[in-house]
């Protein structure tokens, strides 16, 4: 039986580079993988501007009576710098003339006549000066980096509308067992609630990844086969298989995967929950065979899969935090690496762990409020400070 480390080490090496990339429209770039650098090609800001509404006048001015010269309005190009003894009106964003002074709308008296009180002296310090964000030429963005909502803001601001990205994954998740009906459906004696399809889709939204084709199937082997042949027409990069992974008459995962000409790799993983787990080979395609109780598949899904999408994607691996475990915390331990369902907790400068029991892999009741998985080495008790991977919540 391979241990954890034994597979991340394999799937690694299944995936020596990331994705292809593609240029994408910027409003699909959100948890995409950029894959240029971004130098400003121009300076920003490209002139200098006003942060206020107010006035423009000689850097010399004096506070008292000025006139007002007629009005001008944002979006123009700069004015000339007014002469000593005038101010031009001018509003936030108005472009600047180099050299000037600003006098906040705030901090001046309207007198009648075209004539305007300063209350105090006026400050260049109110002015955006050009190339004060950005010179031209410097890195904006680097190259690998996860595009987030401030990221895709900058790449519009700099008329960078078609970035070029990592391609995402396509998935295609497959859900196998004769006792699965929808959750929409009442269940009949012996027939239990699929809850794996809903909670891997959720999972893979939070990815830079494409959930392309979903499908679910009883226990013949016929349809089961039927079923991954069609979701292999869809070029999946990713196959997620649930259920059927381990070894009775009924787990048909592997001897299908093999008529179809995948290779397997792995058989089984010794992890608490998870154990029955395969990762298979064809071509440029992945394929799991995660187990159907719903625990194991939400660990098999951190530890594992996770670990294939950040290859794809370029990222490091994922930080393991340390945290100190809450006083009188109930642990079993197991020849079995575990990765325990836990609440993970920032006080001040450390994280607690809080253990959540679970009763077995098929309980999904502790994963409502679990936002990490506690490691606790095979054979060893667990002690502080705990390693503790975070999950998605
Ligand atoms: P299997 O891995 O197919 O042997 O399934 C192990 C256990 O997980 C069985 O009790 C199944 O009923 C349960 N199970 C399998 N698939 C799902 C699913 N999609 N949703 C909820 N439970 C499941
Ligand atoms: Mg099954």
């Amino acid at each position: 039986m391979n241990t954890v480390d034994q597979v991340l080490g394999r799937i690694d090496s299944l995936i020596p580079h990331p994705m292809k990339s593609e240029r994408v429209p910027l409003n699909q770039c959100i948890h995409r993988i950029l894959r240029e650098p971004i130098q400003a090609t121009e300076d920003h800001p490209p002139f200098h501007r006003s942060s206020i509404d107010g006035y423009l006048t000689h850097p010399n001015q004096t506070p008292g009576k000025v006139r007002l010269l007629p009005a001008r309005l944002s979006g123009k190009a700069a004015p000339t710098l007014p002469s000593l003894g005038t101010v031009l009106r001018i509003y936030t964003g108005s472009s600047l003339p180099s050299g000037a002074a600003l006098i906040m709308q705030e901090d001046t008296r309207v007198l009648p006549d075209q004539e305007i009180e300063l209350l105090r002296k006026p400050s260049p310090s109110l002015i955006r000066p050009q190339g004060s964000h950005a010179r031209k030429g410097d890195t904006l963005l680097s190259s690998p980096s996860l595009l987030n909502p401030g990221s895709l803001a900058l790449l519009a601001s700099l008329g960078i509308t078609k970035p070029k990205v990592s391609r995402l994954p396509r998935v295609a998740h497959l859900v196998t067992g004769a006792e699965l009906v929808d959750p929409s459906t009442a269940p009949q004696t012996g027939e239990i609630r699929d809850s794996n399809s809903i909670m891997i889709h959720s999972l893979l939204l939070s990815y830079p990844a494409n959930p392309i084709w979903h499908g679910r199937v009883g226990d013949d082997r016929q349809g089961f086969a039927q079923s991954l042949t069609e979701a292999l027409r869809h070029k999946a990069d990713l196959v997620l298989l649930s259920g059927g992974s381990s070894v009775g008459d009924q787990d048909h995962t592997g001897s299908v995967l093999e008529e179809l000409g995948f290779r397997i790799l792995i058989r089984q993983v010794a992890v608490r929950p998870g154990k029955p787990l395969i990762l298979a080979q064809k071509g440029e395609t992945l394929a799991f065979g995660l187990p159907g109780n719903p625990l194991s598949h939400f660990v098999c899904f951190h530890l594992f899969v996770r670990r294939a999408l950040d290859r794809w994607a370029n990222q490091p691996e994922r930080p393991i935090l340390q945290a100190e475990l809450i006083p009188g915390a109930e642990l079993k331990n197991d020849p079995r690496e575990t990765w325990w369902p836990c609440r993970l907790a920032n006080r001040t400068s450390t994280f607690t762990a809080s253990p959540i029991p679970w009763r077995d892999s098929s309980d999904l009741s502790c994963l409502a409020q679990a936002n990490g998985l506690l490691r606790i080495p095979a054979g060893q008790e667990a002690r502080s400070p705990v390693e503790v991977l975070p999950t998605i919540s």
